[in-house]
């Protein structure tokens, strides 16, 4: 069995294993029930880990996690070069002149 990751809360540490599964990977969660216990201690030892039960999957799982936390990142902000209007990341044009990125 070996570590794969651990985060701040469980609903992304679910969110991961789920990505796993998806991909035939059995995998497991530890600490799933110390953050009740201890309430809002906010100490890395006691995130939620998610684990793998096969080491042969660890480097696999770390690629899908990678994949998965990049997916979920919005993308950076931009600034127009033309008229130097804010942008959202998501958008390949300005909003405002229409000018692209
Ligand atoms: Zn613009």
């Amino acid at each position: 069995m070996k570590k794969v990751t651990s985060a701040d809360s469980l609903i992304t540490i679910s969110h991961y294993r789920n990505v796993l599964e998806s991909e035939g990977i059995e995998a497991f969660i530890r600490n799933e029930h110390l953050s009740g216990i201890l309430g809002e201690m906010p100490f890395q030892e006691v995130w939620p880990e998610l684990w793998v039960r096969n080491d042969l999957d660890l480097d696999r799982a770390r690629q899908l996690i990678d994949a998965a936390i990049t997916d979920e990142s919005p993308p950076e902000s931009w600034r127009c070069k033309k008229c130097d209007a804010e942008n959202e990341g998501q958008f390949a044009a300005c909003w405002k002149c229409e000018a692209p990125v």
